[in-house]
């Protein structure tokens, strides 16, 4: 018999499959690394599981512990399965920008969820940068997950999700594509596979209203940069310390409506169900067709799954009153 002792243990070697419409104007093979194959329907479980295993391991997580993370869905789906399984207690803390099914889907897999609001500054008490920090200060036993700078985050990817596409591809990979928020997996998989082949290119995929582009550019972390945007997943105001700019080649912007958009169009033309950054990631990678050749292989990573999405992209009246459809 062949089977998982338990759900963590079907985590990582998720498929890489061919776009075939979207991609027809590009030269190149385009292969997206399809990480809803994963048990919480994202790519996070993988950084999930590594940065609960590395906190047991090192002590900071104590046996019938509660795991406080700001998170915006994905990453509380990994903990919370992981939480499960080995028996801990979860409290997220989440922007009020985050659609409805994300804070659902988090109680439905028997975590708290503590919403705030978005449109304050990440030092405002009232933030959920700041929120998550108070609460694991006050609650006895809880750790701190904060996915932003745990190096094991970026770890998981490192150890995983690159080994994957490269293997998957066979070491012809020459460019990677992919949003970018905590920077883990830009960051992990990026540095492998460099490390196997340093002409591959590493793209990152940002937002307007979002710090990464200018700084990685410039130098400057500009906060005019700064302002509320509708794409979910990617962009940030803070320069987390998982993000390796050092690894990374450039980045490229792609609009709240086209995000929208082309994961409306990945689903219809594709019969890819998934994410408003998968939507962003494709519509970068066609922002980015002047860089590619005819014997380019172009992963792009789609980080998560359609369902989260069904109250807004996937919904035409609200993309209607958004003014991103007719
Ligand atoms: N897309 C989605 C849907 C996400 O939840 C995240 C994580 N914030 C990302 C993209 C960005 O991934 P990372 O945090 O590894 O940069």
């Amino acid at each position: 018999m062949k089977y998982a002792n338990n759900i963590l243990e079907t985590i990582g070697n998720t498929p890489l499959v061919k776009l075939n419409k979207l991609t027809a104007e590009l030269p190149c093979l385009v292969l997206s690394k399809y990480e809803t194959f994963n048990p919480g329907n994202s790519v996070k479980d993988r950084m999930a599981l590594q940065m609960i295993e590395d906190a047991e391991a090192d002590g900071r997580l104590k046996p019938g512990g509660t795991i406080i993370e700001g998170t915006s869905g994905n990453t509380g789906m990994g903990l919370a399965l992981a939480a499960i399984i080995k028996g801990y207690k979860c409290i997220f803390v989440m922007a009020d920008k985050q659609s409805k099914e994300k804070v659902d889907i988090l109680k439905a897999v028997g975590a708290e969820v503590v919403v705030c609001p978005t449109a304050v500054e990440p030092d405002d008490p009232r933030s959920y940068y700041s929120v998550s920090k108070r609460l694991s200060t006050e609650i006895e036993n809880s750790w701190y997950v904060n996915q932003y700078d745990n190096p094991s985050n970026a770890k998981a990817h490192y150890q995983s999700t690159g080994p994957e596409i490269w293997e998957q591809t066979d070491g012809k990979i020459t460019h990677f594509v992919v949003g970018v928020g905590t920077g883990g997996t830009i960051s992990g998989v990026g540095k492998y596979l460099k490390e196997q082949n340093p002409n591959i290119k590493i793209w990152g995929i940002d937002t307007y209203g979002s710090v990464f582009k200018k700084y990685h550019e410039t130098g400057i972390f500009d906060e005019n940069e700064i302002y509320p945007y509708v794409t979910e997943g990617i962009g940030e105001d803070i320069l987390p310390k998982n993000v390796d700019f050092s690894i990374i080649d450039g980045f490229t912007k792609v609009t709240d409506k086209d995000a929208a958009v082309y994961t409306q169009r990945l689903s219809k033309e594709e019969g890819m169900f998934l994410g408003n950054s998968a939507g962003a990631a494709i519509k970068g990678v066609l922002q980015l067709k002047e860089h590619f050749t005819k014997d380019d292989v172009v992963v792009v990573l789609f980080h998560d799954h359609g369902s989260r999405y069904v109250g807004k992209m996937f919904n035409d009246d609200w993309m209607r009153k958004m003014g991103y459809i007719d």
